[in-house]
């Protein structure tokens, strides 16, 4: 059988988001509870375009380290909704204002769990494109689940004129005409570890790297401090902390770590030691 809007009754707001609205619901037959991501038919062009590359991308992917997808349709006023499973602590976003910075030993389960998400996402040659706090998700089981696919993007066995094209061929490096062969060192897979750096180190500092605490960002001063500066590094923590934030974070996406390889480092491990 299949659920539809009838069959739901809405609980609560858990989130606005961009083109949406995040509602937990429940199940009215089963009571069972979920999230229910709602996007306005009539909105914005863009932003459901990004809905259908979302439900794509959850339609395609089955991994406990992704948040699951029960279902989507559409409700006869158009708008376009995703069932999926209800996270019941919210986002690491949250859980960081709630509970406050996090130990190196959480965050070593948080990158393990990631590092999951993102090596299934890759090894299906989907990029998220957008990973930080608020889009890793947390339940009571301290499972964290990476969400929120509307900019991600599924690479194509062939380069995708309107994204790699970009420049003069002539130039191009081998990995930029053939990824499969070459896709070791140029490929948009690198950028979601960058991201996934900069995620442990604001939730182990408690504020955004490239930011003193509480000051807003300046996106002039924040893009020169990416491209020109030296990439932010901890201040403190473990050698097995800071070399594995060095893994994440270097500036040539060629030597960044991939998330396999990130699996093998020895910080990860220190989720499963006593
Ligand atoms: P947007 O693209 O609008 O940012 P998200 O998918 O990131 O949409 O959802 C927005 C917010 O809704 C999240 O930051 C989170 O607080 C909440 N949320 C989304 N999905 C879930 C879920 N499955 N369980 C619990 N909360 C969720
Ligand atoms: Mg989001």
């Amino acid at each position: 059988t299949t659920t539809t809007a009838a069959d739901l009754e809405k609980l609560q707001v858990l989130g606005h988001g961009n083109g949406g609205t995040v509602y937990k619901v429940r199940h009215k037959h089963t009571s069972a509870i979920y999230a229910l991501k709602v996007v306005h038919g009539d909105g914005d062009p863009t932003i459901r375009r990004q809905v259908f590359r979302e439900m794509e991308i959850l339609r395609r992917t089955d991994s406990p380290f992704v948040v699951q997808c029960h279902g989507m349709f559409e409700k006869p006023c158009g708008d376009i909704a995703i069932l999926m499973e209800y996270m019941d602590s919210g986002t690491l976003d949250s859980v960081l204002k709630g509970r406050g910075k996090f130990s190196e030993r959480s965050l070593a389960g948080v990158a393990k769990q990631v590092l999951n998400g993102l090596n299934y996402l890759h090894s299906h040659k989907i990029v998220h494109r957008d990973i930080k706090p608020s889009n890793l998700l947390v339940n009571n089981k301290m499972e964290v689940k990476i969400a929120d696919f509307g900019v991600s993007k599924i690479m194509c066995r062939t380069l995708d004129p309107c994204n790699s094209y970009v420049g003069t061929c002539a130039y191009m490096s081998p990995e930029r005409f053939d990824p499969d062969t070459y896709g070791a060192n140029y490929n948009g897979y690198a950028a979601d570890i960058w991201s996934l750096g900069l995620t442990l180190m604001e939730l182990y500092m408690g504020h955004f790297p490239f930011l003193p605490p509480g000051q807003r960002p300046d996106w002039a001063t924040l893009m020169c401090a990416i491209c020109f500066g030296e990439p932010p590094s901890l201040p403190e923590g473990s050698e097995k902390f800071r070399s594995f934030i060095e893994c994440c974070l270097q500036k040539d996406s060629g030597k960044r770590w991939s998330a396999s390889q990130l699996l093998t480092h020895p910080f990860v491990s220190i989720s499963n030691s006593n």
